[in-house]
């Protein structure tokens, strides 16, 4: 029963109460119950004109076909090549060569034209001539083959290098299927089957954390922390997929207010929701830096050490990531009480540890609530699921409860004590 418009641009989407009710279009309006953004390049913008965060960037992506190449056998496997950040495909009797290159160029830092669909951006000849002569180190073929076409087409790319999927936590019924991060034909028909699912059933159907666009924050909706992230984005891909490794690009977003005294202390800080955080301290002479490995890292000490001071004794943890939450109002305890598996009727001062539980009885979120007054409570969740839960709550508050929840993550720090003499 689908039905399919071509060359028709949609110029907004409608929300109504906080719901997508359709789109407008060139055409003129269209309602719907459901929309999915899945405008490719285009889903940051349009996704932002409707209150929504899709943290993408388009960058350039380079490859090469050759002219013929006599007795290239056909039905070679793909190639790739990570060290040269390369792909190598036969194609027609000719060779494909791609790069996944460490430094890329992201482009359409202003806004994606709206003319330019399946187009082709210009040729930039001293950008893959290193990568060119790897891949002939590798192939050496390739150093006498011609070449017939040098291609440059955009695609987007995420903060995290994995698509975007799911409802927006933002706009209920308005869906995301983009940020497909050059894997978007082979990953079609999945990311269409489980979207699918995910519309009927309510829910997705099976554990998708990783692709879930809930894992968005808002400030990643900005195009210069987008642009610097998609320099490094793209050559993840074929980079090292070292254990622990960590972003380079766009770092230092989210600080806490400790952390001028935390880089004294020797912490090499790692990112979680664009928050710095001290994945481990280096002791006196010792470089902050990971040095990775797929066998012990060089942190292990390290870690070791603060691991024993703090079961033998007492440490001090900066948990200022947390995302934190006040629910306030005369139906306070009552909204909350409907959403925690747990009771939250305590006296004021008390810290409950609880889950939110979906109907299927599954978990949607793991955390405390405090409360800090008869009517006041205080939510402290996990950082990377701040937006996540921050939108559960709000969905499951009956509109005429008289209760507000605000997002405070950012207004208070919070420090941990803990080990055997912690009360000492
Ligand atoms: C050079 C190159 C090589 C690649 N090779 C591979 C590969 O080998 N394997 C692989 O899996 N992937 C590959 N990819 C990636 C793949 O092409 C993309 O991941 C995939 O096309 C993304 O699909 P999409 O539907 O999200 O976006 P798109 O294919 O960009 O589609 C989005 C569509 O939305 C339309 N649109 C945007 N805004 C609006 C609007 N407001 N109203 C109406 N329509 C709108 C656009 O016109 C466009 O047609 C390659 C990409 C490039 C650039």
């Amino acid at each position: 029963g689908a039905r399919i418009f071509e060359n028709v641009a949609v110029t907004q989407i409608l929300v109504e109460q906080g719901r997508a009710s359709g789109v407008r279009t060139t055409h003129g309006d269209m309602r719907a119950e459901f929309v999915v953004n899945a405008a490719g390049m285009w889903a940051h913008g349009l996704g932002a004109a409707a209150g929504t965060t899709v943290p993408l960037h388009a960058a350039e992506h380079f490859y090469i076909v050759t002219e013929a190449i006599p007795g290239l056998p056909k039905h070679l496997p793909v190639l790739r090549d990570g060290d040269a950040c390369s792909y190598f495909k036969e194609d027609a009797g000719k060779l494909l060569v791609g790069w996944f290159e460490p430094v890329a160029k992201p482009w359409g830092m202003m806004g994606i034209p709206e003319s330019f669909s399946f187009d082709q951006l210009p040729d930039d000849l001293e950008h893959i001539e290193p990568l060119l002569e790897a891949a002939i180190h590798r192939v050496p073929a390739l150093g006498q083959a011609g070449i017939q076409l040098f291609f440059n087409g955009p695609e987007s790319f995420t903060p995290d290098d994995r698509y975007l999927l799911g409802e927006t936590p933002e706009v209920r019924n308005l869906f995301v299927a983009a940020g497909f991060n050059s894997i978007g034909i082979q990953s079609a028909g999945g990311a269409g089957k489980v979207l699918a699912d995910w519309i009927v059933d309510g829910h997705p159907p099976m554990d998708l954390w990783d692709v879930d666009i809930r894992r968005a924050m808002p400030f990643q909706r900005n195009r210069t922390y987008l642009k610097d992230r998609t320099v490094e984005a793209l050559g993840l891909l074929y980079a090292m997929h070292w254990p622990f490794r960590q972003p380079e690009t766009a770092r230092g977003v989210r600080r806490s207010a400790l952390h001028d005294r935390l880089k004294a202390s020797g912490a090499c800080f790692g990112e979680v929701a664009g928050w710095e955080r001290p994945n481990w301290y280096a002791p006196k002479g010792v470089a902050a830096e990971y040095r990775y490995s797929f066998g012990r890292q060089n942190w292990f000490e390290h870690s070791a050490a603060e691991h024993r001071a703090v079961r033998n004794n007492v440490g001090l943890f900066d948990q200022s990531s947390f995302g934190k939450y006040t629910v306030e109002g005369g139906d306070a305890e009552i909204v909350l009480n409907r959403v925690c598996a747990n009771d939250v009727s305590v006296p004021v001062g008390q810290i409950v540890y609880t889950q939110w539980l979906n109907a299927r009885g599954c978990i949607e979120a793991d955390l405390t609530v405090t409360r800090e007054a008869e009517e006041r409570f205080l939510v402290v969740t996990a950082a990377a699921t701040q937006t996540r839960d921050l939108a559960w709550l709000r969905r499951h508050m009956p509109q005429d409860a008289r209760a507000v929840a605000v997002d405070v993550t950012s207004a208070y720090a919070v420090l941990g004590i803990m080990g055997p003499k912690s009360r000492d």
